[in-house]
């Protein structure tokens, strides 16, 4: 592939060879809403902190993502901090679920508010993390020739920052302009008129096509898998609605905790098989007019398969009747794998944008792209001219941006040679014989599968607690035992390999990258069971952990 995508690809620096350029008690990886709350947080126990971020700007996944019709599908009154009262009171969101540069905004706002910026430095990519027995820290360098020591480092660094390119030859000859939707350009990018691709019908693809549709002259949609896509219920904020969210904000959060994916719906009581065909019909249509979650309207989607099938079968209904050709609206069903065990996409108008005569969707399994060429591309039946192609190929998830940089715990063992076969990680926010190395929505956090806000909010708060505990405790290091570690990771395992979330290939599980070990990279277990998980282990006064 070509520049934008490999040029996040480290230069593993020599990490621990050279003079130390600078000396703080911890680093954080990345100025995503992960790695600002953990400054605001480290700050706030006097510690000194040095953030490097590869961006030129704060906001992480809203600073990188700004392609047509990119969006939040969480509510932005849930979908934000929570940890300033001040700062929940005063930000005030134009739409329910906000548009990608309302978000930036937001972050650009928080760094402000909160002053972080000075201790931030931009468009520096750290490239290696060795942990040094003898300082008992970690020694960081970048690809801006920074090599720092500091007793803790955090990774913030995302876990859908590593970009997922398809590996499909002749790339490089493309002549036209291409782009990644997780490295969309900061200057507009002319579509109008011209023939453009897209390729992936994930949550960024299926929200980029009825936008780029409208300005394209020709949009050719590359499927390989179809989803359920659903509408999404977005609309202006309302003074009286956000009013009330301010007001009851406590309480509603901490309704939200309780709940399996961090995030308040219109929640039904009953399972689906409970109701005749003609009240669930009734409940799903009205939730898909409104666009209240579907999948919240019964308690069983997630734990029976027959009530998962009404769920599905209604969507796939839906999707019939809107797209006017059958043959494409047959293509655009999914019907070998459940709803929900692939992430839901929210879209705004996807299905009826193939009802436009400038939109054609090319089924790819039928019809497989053999190679890129100077003017487009080959598919095995004949060959498409395109001006721009639109990458919406996801990425290399949870891991990836782990793997990218060199590092190294204890006796020099390399993160890559211990997760060769999978990684294994204590509650998705520390790694055994990796002291004092903190992940955010690392491996076995339930993060992806909740109000990602929520979730990084809760992980920081626990980094920092832990971190306060090691200096309270007058110790060095603390790291998770090899018992601990071994017992999360088969608990995460068991909980995929018994939830409809095994029966789909997608990232959740490292399908979506070739030669990734297939394994559960998310805990479906829920937030809530999670969230005691990690308040009991520090309430048992941290006897999984080893401090030194
Ligand atoms: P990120 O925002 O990914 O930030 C990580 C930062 O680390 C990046 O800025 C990156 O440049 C930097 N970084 C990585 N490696 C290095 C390195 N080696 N050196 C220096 N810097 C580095 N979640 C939801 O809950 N609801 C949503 O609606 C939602 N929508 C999403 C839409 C898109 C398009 C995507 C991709 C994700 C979405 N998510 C959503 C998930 C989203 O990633 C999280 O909500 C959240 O923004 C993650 O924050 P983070 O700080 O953990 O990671
Ligand atoms: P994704 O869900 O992984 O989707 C990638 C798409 O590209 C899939 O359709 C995939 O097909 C296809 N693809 C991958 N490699 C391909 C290849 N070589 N040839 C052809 N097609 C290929 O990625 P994403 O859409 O960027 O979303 C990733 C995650 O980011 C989401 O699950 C979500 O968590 C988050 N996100 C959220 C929102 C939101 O709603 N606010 C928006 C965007 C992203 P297969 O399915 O066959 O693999």
């Amino acid at each position: 592939m070509t520049d934008a995508v490999t040029a996040d690809r480290i230069d593993p620096s020599p990490a621990g060879k050279g003079s130390i350029t600078g000396t703080f008690d911890a680093v954080v990886v990345g100025a995503g809403f992960a790695g600002m709350y953990m400054l605001y947080r480290l700050r706030a126990l006097g510690l000194s902190v040095r953030v490097f971020e590869a961006g030129a700007g704060v906001g992480g996944t809203w600073f990188w993502n700004r392609y047509p019709g990119a969006r939040c599908d969480v509510e932005s009154m849930q979908y934000s901090y929570s940890f300033s009262r001040e700062l929940e009171q005063e930000w005030n969101w134009s739409e329910l679920y906000a548009a990608q540069p309302e978000i930036l905004a937001y972050a650009n706002h928080v760094a402000d508010r909160f002053d972080l910026r000075r201790d931030i430095q931009f468009e520096t990519r750290v490239t290696a993390a060795h942990y040094g027995e003898t300082e008992q820290g970690w020694i960081v360098g970048t690809d801006r020739d920074d090599l720092v020591y500091a007793r803790f480092c955090i990774m913030a660094s995302g876990q859908l920052s590593s970009l997922h390119p398809p590996e499909i030859p002749g790339f490089d000859q493309f002549q036209g302009d291409w782009h990644h939707t997780g490295a969309w350009p900061h200057d507009p990018v002319d579509l109008k008129g011209r023939s453009v691709g897209i390729i992936g019908t994930g949550s960024s693809g299926t929200q980029a096509v009825p936008v780029v549709a409208k300005e394209a002259g020709r949009l050719y949609v590359f499927q390989r898998t179809p989803n359920y896509v659903l509408p999404s219920p977005n609309k202006a904020m309302t003074p009286e609605y956000a009013g009330v969210w301010k007001a009851h904000a406590d309480v509603l959060r901490r309704k939200a905790h309780e709940t399996r994916t961090g995030i308040l719906y219109n929640f039904g009581t009953k399972s689906a098989l409970d109701v005749s065909d003609d009240e669930r019909t009734a409940e799903f249509s009205n939730r898909w007019k409104t666009g209240s979650s579907i999948l919240a309207a019964y308690t069983d989607f997630f734990t029976n398969i027959d009530a998962n099938g009404k769920a599905a079968e209604f969507v796939r209904d839906q999707i019939r009747t809107i797209v006017k050709d059958p043959a494409t609206a047959a293509r655009l069903t999914p019907t070998d794998y459940p709803i929900g065990a692939k992430r839901i996409c929210i879209d705004s108008h996807y299905y009826q944008a193939f009802n436009r005569e400038n939109v054609e969707l090319v089924d790819i399994k039928a019809e497989p792209i053999e190679r890129f060429d100077a003017r487009g591309l080959q598919t095995t039946r004949r060959a498409i001219a395109l001006d721009v192609i639109i990458l919406a190929t996801g990425f290399d998830a949870v891991t990836g941006a782990l793997a990218r940089i060199d590092i190294r715990g204890r006796e020099g063992q390399p993160l890559a040679s211990k997760w060769q076969d999978g990684p294994t990680a204590f509650l998705g926010l520390m790694i055994s014989g990796f002291p004092n190395l903190f992940t955010v929505n690392g491996p076995g956090s339930p993060a992806a599968l909740s109000n990602v806000l929520m979730s990084i909010e809760h992980h920081v708060d626990w980094i920092a607690g832990c971190v306060q505990t090691v200096r309270a405790r007058n110790c060095s290091t603390v790291e998770p035992s090899q018992a601990a570690e071994y017992d999360w990771t088969n608990t995460v395992a068991e909980a995929g390999r018994t939830s409809l979330f095994q029966k789909a290939a997608s990232w959740f599980n490292g399908a979506n990258v070739a030669g990734k070990p297939k394994q559960f990279l998310v805990y479906v277990g829920g937030i809530k069971a999670y969230r005691e998980k990690c308040s009991a282990v520090v309430a048992n006064g941290y006897r999984d952990f080893i401090f030194e």
